[in-house]
């Protein structure tokens, strides 16, 4: 399970990372929003933890950013605003929880589990976009109700795709999710995977599904 934490007070920043880390999550972190942005675009994370007041502009304008775009991760904010106006503000902007500082370590753990837990049990079983249908339980796809047969490597990074639609997805994410995080990916081999699903997908069709963005990645559009 992979934590983000965005905090700007060192401190509090290492004490959070000490204390998930002890309990095997992995965790890294960021002090701004720049930061933040940079390393959502690198990696997928399980949970994002936000605090709102941070140097260089506010956590909210980072989540509405974020929501905008397409950025799915559970948010869990952090703040030592607490009024209700803030919360219900930070709820309606796409947050999934919200937790006033001070707080105490034991409920922060305890909203983290439930996050977390949550997470795994609204996951869509059969996801659908322009006509691509997979069921993730039987590990199908179907295009227009055409069964279209794929490998498990093709079907696992269609999938990452169509959790994802319309989001530009950076090499090295795709590549994290489709192969062990630390094995050292040749790049060339996620060109030949997306050529062979494109060829698969966009056969019969007259529109990309996929379009390259140059330096950074692929997109399902
Ligand atoms: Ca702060």
């Amino acid at each position: 399970m992979k934590i983000l934490i965005v905090e700007d007070q060192p401190r509090l920043a290492q004490l959070l990372k000490q204390g998930l880390a002890e309990r095997a999550y992995t965790v890294s972190c960021a002090d701004s929003c720049r930061a933040a942005r940079d390393a959502l675009c690198d990696a997928a994370y399980d949970l994002i933890i936000l605090d709102l007041g941070l140097p260089d502009g506010d956590g909210l304008d980072l989540l509405r950013e974020w929501r905008r775009n397409g950025f799915k991760e559970p948010v869990l904010i952090l703040s030592a605003r607490d009024s209700v106006q803030d919360r219900v503000r930070g709820l309606d902007l796409g947050a999934d929880d919200y937790l006033p500082k001070p707080f105490s370590f034991e409920e922060l753990l305890a909203r983290v589990r439930s996050q977390l837990r949550r997470q795994s049990e609204v996951k869509d079983t059969v996801i659908e976009y322009r006509g691509i249908r997979l069921d993730l339980l039987n590990q199908t796809a179907h295009l227009h109700g055409q069964p279209v047969d794929l490998t498990r490597r093709e079907f696992a990074l269609l999938e990452i795709f169509m959790q994802n639609p319309g989001r530009i997805l950076a090499r090295t994410l795709i590549s994290e999710k489709i192969w062990a995080s630390n094995y050292d990916v040749d790049t060339n081999l996620l060109d030949v995977y997306m050529s062979r699903l494109r060829a698969k997908l966009e056969k019969s069709q007259d529109k990309a599904f996929f379009k390259t963005v140059r330096g950074v990645g692929y997109q399902l559009l």
